[in-house]
């Protein structure tokens, strides 16, 4: 049984939850909006589920981009543009963990600071979906300074307001720098949301972390983010916040 099972799971039929490890089919799961049916694990999602999740049909443009560097690529690990949210427009920087763990080097922070211009400029709502390990380490201190230069841009937008949802794992420099800096802070159920991982700060302190240390429920106990939204009822959310300013 165990080996039609993982015939199926290669071919894409079946998947196993990383929190319960149900074998949920697949086809059940893209249904539920990739959240599993048993233990409401949310599944991570890449930008382009995200995008036809969230956005209206069709409405997501990609923003076109102010020069074309060499680092340039549509396939960074995020995707810039306009889009629509029930009729709503905004603007949406959608992050994507499969690409090189969502990490935030120089082409991101262009794009970043790029999207929040182009917020202050039209006055649109920026919602940023975040998932990242942090900033880009092997950019070295130009990985670094992307954090001061979305920062910087972040204080320049006076006319826009600006939403982060926090999805599973937002960690490190993306954190600590323009992600927290949001009007409204959402995150999905159960989303790890920190500064340095568990195992760091495990090792330092040379002692046990609770289970629940850095997810989302965690931080909303402690005023860090003011809502959990679960997957179903984020096109809802967000419509009503846009709606709202
Ligand atoms: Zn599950």
């Amino acid at each position: 049984m165990s080996e039609v099972l993982d015939v199926a799971k290669k071919d894409g039929r079946w998947v196993e939850c990383p929190s319960c490890a149900e074998i949920i089919i697949t086809r059940k799961l893209q249904e539920n909006l990739w959240v599993c049916h048993h233990c409401n694990h949310h599944f991570r999602l890449g930008a382009r589920d995200r995008i036809g999740l969230i956005c209206d049909e069709g409405s997501f443009e990609e923003l076109a981009l102010a020069d074309h560097a060499g680092d340039e690529n549509p396939e960074d690990a995020i995707r810039a543009g306009k889009a629509s949210v029930k009729g709503m427009p905004c603007l949406l920087g959608v992050m994507d963990f499969s690409h090189k763990g969502g990490s935030m080097g120089v082409a991101m922070g262009r794009k970043i600071v790029q999207l929040m211009d182009a917020a202050q400029e039209t006055g649109l709502p920026l919602v940023f979906f975040t998932a990242s390990g942090g900033v880009r380490i092997h950019e070295g201190i130009w990985g670094l300074f992307q954090m001061l230069r979305t920062v910087h841009a972040r204080d320049r937008i006076t006319r826009s307001p600006v939403i982060t949802v926090f999805t599973d794992p937002t960690t490190g420099g993306v954190t600590a720098s323009f992600a927290a800096l949001a009007d409204v802070l959402l995150a999905e159920p159960g989303a790890r949301i920190g500064f340095a991982g568990p195992r760091v700060i495990q090792t330092v302190l040379r002692s046990e972390l609770p289970e629940d240390f850095q997810n989302a429920e965690t931080l909303l106990a402690n005023g860090l983010i003011d809502r959990i939204v679960p997957r179903r009822d984020l096109r809802d959310t967000l419509f009503f916040f846009l709606r709202w300013f």
